[in-house]
């Protein structure tokens, strides 16, 4: 059986992002990628809102998501590949408590050079018609809803097209002789100990082990290293060889409402932020529900990313729940918005978010041969490019990882053993 230096479990954008970088540092390797599904990108990377942003307050979340989107920039600029990256910015919304906490986190921003732009309520509620004030409003009281205290934008930030970016990562591995497998479920890793015996049932745990390829529906698959970077059903291949990643997997929902009416087309053509020409991806005070504007099918995406209690689970097909929107999303967003009043979801879908149960930053080790990427929890399309530049640097068991525009990164940072990743105070 011909045995390949490395396979990737998984052909959504950290995976191919990985398997990219792997690739281009050198072209001779033979490099594999399987997934379930017929096609790349279509697990999580699939489901996401595609929105990106820069600004954070950790050194590490900065430096991931300012050179995958950098990267990006580059590959459409430079490279000519068209990925629809759009900067309209992110407008966040805070109410007097919230702008309080986070007045000192975005003067220290400030002091650094990050560019953001500050709106009081008055001038946000004339350029959006919106309500910012529920104070005479006991139904809005009774929700707990956040008045609208003041709205940061972020101009380095904005949308992008994840079909195009998977596009991008899968035909640049192909052309460099990387080789993809579909419609391959990989039912578990192979783990063998590294002198054979040849006694039925090795390994026993006084044998020195590894993982040395994967058993698939279609077959065995025999890899110098194994990496598994999927997503949230990570667990599912690496709990069964006692190795725990910390990815746990949540349901996330979007619902899609057409523009149809005047009041709804202005909102999501609003030109008052950027030169987009469309509003920025926007987020409420309290709850942090958002909107994803999606001009190019005239549409806003309104999405909520809800935490208890919603259930750790691991589904093949997240269904968006009807009463999620009816009951929660559209009564909290119809306050702000009176725009939203009587819309229904034109069309809805979920996604897992692949959550980091540690710290909520991505996860990069290795372990018994087997390497981990993933655990994004929710930002894996915009630190794409830098996860996979890290896992291709763990790979050639290099201590730095070199990000886009040659920005140092050591590769351990984002590992379990010497873990150094400073707390996100920028949270959505
Ligand atoms: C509703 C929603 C909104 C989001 N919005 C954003 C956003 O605005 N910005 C952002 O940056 N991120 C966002 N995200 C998060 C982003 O989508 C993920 O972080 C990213 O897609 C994770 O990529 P991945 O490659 O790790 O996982 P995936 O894309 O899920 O890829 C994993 C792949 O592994 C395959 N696989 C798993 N197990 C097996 C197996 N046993 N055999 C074969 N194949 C297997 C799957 O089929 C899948 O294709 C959002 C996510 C959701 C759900």
């Amino acid at each position: 059986m011909a045995e390949y230096d490395a396979v990737i479990v998984g052909a959504g954008i950290v995976g191919l992002s990985t398997g990219y970088h792997i690739k281009s540092v050198n072209p001779n390797l033979n490099v594999l990628i399987v997934d379930r599904f017929g096609a790349a990108g279509q697990g999580s990377t699939a489901k996401s809102a595609a929105a990106f942003r820069c600004l954070f307050a950790s050194r590490t979340n900065f430096a991931l998501a300012d050179s995958s989107a950098e990267f990006y920039r580059h590959v459409q600029d430079d490279l000519g590949f068209d990925l629809k990256l759009r900067w309209a910015g992110y407008l966040w919304f805070f109410d007097q408590d919230g702008y309080r906490k986070m007045l000192p986190v975005l003067k220290e921003l400030a002091g650094r050079g990050f560019k953001y732009v500050e709106y009081d309520s008055a001038d946000l509620a004339k350029k959006l018609d919106m309500r910012t004030d529920f104070e005479s409003d006991d139904e809005a009281k009774m929700m707990g809803l956040g008045n609208v205290h003041k709205g940061v934008l972020i101009p380095k930030a904005g949308l992008i097209d994840v079909d195009l970016l998977v596009k991008f990562y899968e035909s640049e591995f192909l052309k460099l002789g990387g080789n993809i497998q579909y419609h391959t479920d990989v039912k578990r890793l192979t783990v063998e100990p590294r002198q054979p015996l040849g006694m039925p049932g090795e390994p026993y745990f006084w044998q020195d082990a590894t993982v040395t390829g994967l058993e698939t529906a279609k077959g065995p698959i025999k890899s110098k290293k194994t990496i598994v970077a999927a997503g949230a059903w990570a667990s599912q291949l690496l709990d069964p060889v006692g190795i725990e990643c910390f990815i746990k997997a949540k349901k996330r929902q979007v619902f899609s409402i057409k523009a149809k009416t005047t009041v709804l087309s202005k909102l999501l053509f609003c030109k008052e932020f950027t030169e987009a020409g469309c509003l920025p991806f926007t987020i409420l005070p309290k709850p942090s529900a958002y909107i994803r504007p999606a001009p190019e099918e005239d549409a806003l995406w309104l999405a909520y990313a809800d935490e208890f209690p919603r259930a750790f689970i691991v589904e093949d097909e997240p269904e968006p729940e009807e009463n999620y929107y009816t009951y929660g999303l559209y009564q909290v967003m119809v306050k702000y918005f009176p725009q939203f009043t009587g819309c229904q979801p034109f069309s809805s879908f979920a996604g897992l978010y692949e959550i980091n149960s540690i710290d909520g930053q991505p996860l990069i080790f290795e372990e018994n041969g087997v390497m981990v990427a993933g655990g994004a929890s929710g930002s894996g399309i915009l630190k794409a490019d830098a996860i996979g530049r890290i896992a291709a640097a763990l790979y050639r068991d290099e201590e730095y990882a070199y990000l886009h525009g040659d920005k140092k990164f050591k590769v351990s940072d984002l590992g379990l053993k010497n873990r150094n990743v400073e707390p996100e105070k920028l949270v959505i």
